[in-house]
């Protein structure tokens, strides 16, 4: 498509034609080279503006720019989201006006040089928005402050429970459907529930184990299947979930229960308590029925009288030290 243009150099309308061609451009620092397309009039040559392959050239520019720092629109526009921080506090904190980040975040412009490398690092270590916080502090009130807190706090706490869980699921995945985890797959939703099932009322931290053992074994015997999905281990005390502790320290971070240390005597004693409550919906008729069966026989069993009856259980006596307990052991389990 050609039509005419006004050219400078000829003084009058003349039939203009779209070339391409490499360039070298300067662009916020940086030197770029593109293919770019030109107006130019077809009787000298000259170059004539044109709107629309000049917002190209830039387009590309502002495209190979960003991608030399490494950094989006997309992931500016994620940065603010990943705090859940409104376009205000935001600005504050980084100390930039509103209409700034309102800007960058329609991608109306681009960031300047300094505001991107500190976009980069909130998108690659979010946590580095405490810096500017802190230096900001003074300009906030003692709400805002209270109201950014949580927010930013909730930020970390997300960020090491997914890695923990993240963890947690990798470390049994290895396991998964086979004669170690009673051919389940491991759900710590499922297990978070049984846990608050056993702990409502608290429990300490030796029973529980064996009350999990019994429910996962027993549901294994009675329907083929385990309820969690876990391995068990064999230690001095008698049968505990592989990892008790990393499960037990998330299921504490993400608030599903609290770990408190009481003294028995010269004993510590851990005590699990629920802090939130019990989902029957998780569970099927035959895995409710085992779970309330375990709890009734166990009921008023502490944690050595609970111990010294797993320990005559072919599942402790025929297994190594430290070794995962097969399930199919659970044919002979004593509870019934
Ligand atoms: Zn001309």
């Amino acid at each position: 498509m050609t039509k005419k243009q006004f050219c400078d150099s000829c003084q009058c309308d003349a039939v203009t034609v779209i070339v391409e061609r490499p360039a070298t451009y300067k662009f916020r620092g940086e030197s770029f080279d593109i293919n770019e397309r030109v107006l130019q009039c077809s009787v000298c040559g000259e170059d004539l503006y044109d709107e629309d392959l000049d917002s190209e050239t830039m387009q590309t520019l502002t495209k190979l720019y960003t991608e030399k720092v490494g950094l989006s629109l997309q992931d500016i526009k994620e940065i603010r989201k990943q705090y859940g921080l409104s376009m205000e506090l935001f600005s504050r904190i980084l100390g930039w006006s509103k209409s700034t980040i309102a800007r960058y975040e329609t991608g109306k412009f681009i960031p300047t040089s300094s505001h991107l490398i500190i976009l980069k690092r909130l998108k690659d270590s979010p946590e580095s928005i405490y810096e500017f916080f802190k230096q900001n502090l003074h300009k906030f009130n003692d709400k805002e402050i209270e109201k950014i807190t949580k927010k930013l706090n909730f930020v970390d706490q997300n960020e090491v429970e997914k890695n923990l869980i993240e963890t947690i699921q990798l470390n049994f995945k290895l396991h998964e459907k086979t004669i170690d985890t009673g051919y389940g797959v491991f759900n710590l939703e499922k297990l978070a529930h049984l846990i608050l099932f056993f702990s409502e009322q608290g429990v300490p931290k030796t029973k529980l184990m064996k009350l999990l053992f019994y429910s996962d074994y027993l549901n294994f015997k009675d329907n083929l299947l385990s309820i969690t999905g876990l391995p068990y281990v064999r230690l001095q005390y008698g049968p505990v979930p592989k990892d008790h502790e990393l499960l037990l320290s998330t299921l504490e971070k993400i608030e599903f229960i609290e770990v408190s240390y009481e003294y028995s005597g010269e004993y510590e004693v851990n005590r699990i308590t629920a802090l939130q409550s019990f989902d029957e919906s998780l569970f099927d008729e035959d895995e409710l029925e085992v779970m309330m069966k375990v709890k009734e026989k166990f009921k008023d069993y502490g944690s050595k009288s609970i111990s010294d009856y797993s320990h005559n259980e072919d599942a402790w006596t025929k297994t190594k030290e430290r070794e995962i307990i097969s399930y199919t052991h659970a044919d002979n389990l004593l509870i019934k």
